[in-house]
């Protein structure tokens, strides 16, 4: 059986760490919390007018949920064995029909996903941008049962206006049933970044769009994967990025940061994307009062490809790569 794999052991490829120097600012602004805390209450409206857009997987939680639970049931290799013959998003589907006929229950995953790691940095993070006013929102590949039931697990549930991912629901039988988010099999959403059943750019453009509607002005999307750089992509020149350090969508931006109009923080681990969060709330709170060099543009020095797709990681240790539209069965 294959060990659970988690991202602060994995040892993919990555940029030299002179091109990182170049490509991206390291960050080094580190407030004080209780500083961070009280200016944010101090302007409540502004920061209302600005949303975040997490990924969760390897992003809020600390590894890979759907990994988690196959590896911790053992189903690594009935996993490994038919992701050649399934799209991400059915095989996940199948390997819980797999639990249920193996009589495991839902109440068995439930507790086999609170176990899953979520460090507490994280949580304070997100109640500490909540609490601040920021509209926070979740774009996710995971599905909303595996999302719903750790959130509610950590007691940050509630901080959350809405959870865009795939369905999850449990039928009359007590077997969890997973479903793409988007019908691929009559409608392909064309991308050739995002697997089949989810295109989280075009995700995206909804939750702009809906969030602009309420108010909304400014825009700060975290996330690790290949896919988080489509949503990334449709970020304007005032929101921030805040990209993985060391994961696929950071070693897309270092090889062409033109991709991305919003300015870029990186981060590496739970606490530093705490205080690289907040910190960019805060910056945009001022950027929202006038003070234009709140966040400092970044340099753009390493754009030696200009292929996105030519540029896409090779992450042999990994289990989710980017599907093509044309893996649709
Ligand atoms: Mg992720
Ligand atoms: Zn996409």
């Amino acid at each position: 059986m294959a060990p659970a794999r988690c991202p602060l052991s994995d040892s993919r490829p990555s940029m030299s760490s002179a091109l990182l120097a170049s490509s991206l600012t390291s960050y080094s602004e580190k407030k004080d919390r209780s500083c961070l805390s009280q200016k944010f209450h101090d302007r409540p409206v502004r920061m209302a007018e600005i949303a975040v857009v997490f990924d969760f997987d390897k992003t809020i939680l600390d590894c890979d949920s759907d990994d988690w639970v196959v590896d911790k049931f053992g189903l690594s290799e009935a996993f490994d064995r038919l992701r050649p013959t399934l799209p991400w998003n059915s095989l996940m589907d199948r390997m819980m029909m797999e639990l249920h006929s193996r009589g495991k229950t839902v109440e068995e995953i439930a507790d086999c996903l609170k176990e899953a790691p979520l460090h507490p940095k994280i949580v304070s993070a997100i109640k500490s941008a909540h609490a601040s006013g920021c509209d926070l929102r979740i774009l996710s590949d995971s599905n909303v049962f595996f999302i719903e039931t750790i959130l509610r697990h950590h007691g940050i549930m509630d901080c959350f206006a809405e959870i865009n991912t795939n369905p999850g629901s449990v039928d009359a039988k007590g077997r969890l049933n997973v479903s793409p988010y988007q019908d691929f099999y009559h409608l392909s959403h064309g991308c050739k970044i995002c697997p089949a059943n989810m295109c989280k750019g075009a995700v995206m453009d909804k939750i702009r769009s809906s969030a602009s509607a309420e108010g909304k002005k400014r825009f700060v999307y975290v996330g690790d994967g290949n896919a988080d750089l489509c949503a990334g992509m449709k970020l304007e020149e005032e929101d921030v990025l805040l990209p993985r350090k060391g994961f696929p969508v950071w070693d897309l931006i270092c090889r062409n940061p033109t991709l991305v109009k919003a300015r870029i923080r990186e981060w590496t681990d739970a606490a530093e994307l705490e205080t690289v969060l907040l910190n960019s709330v805060d910056a945009l709170g001022r950027l929202e009062n006038g003070n234009a060099k709140a966040i400092r543009p970044i340099p753009v020095a390493c754009k030696f490809q200009t292929s996105l797709l030519d540029a896409a990681p090779k992450s042999p240790t990994v289990r989710r790569e980017p599907e093509p539209c044309s893996s649709v069965v």
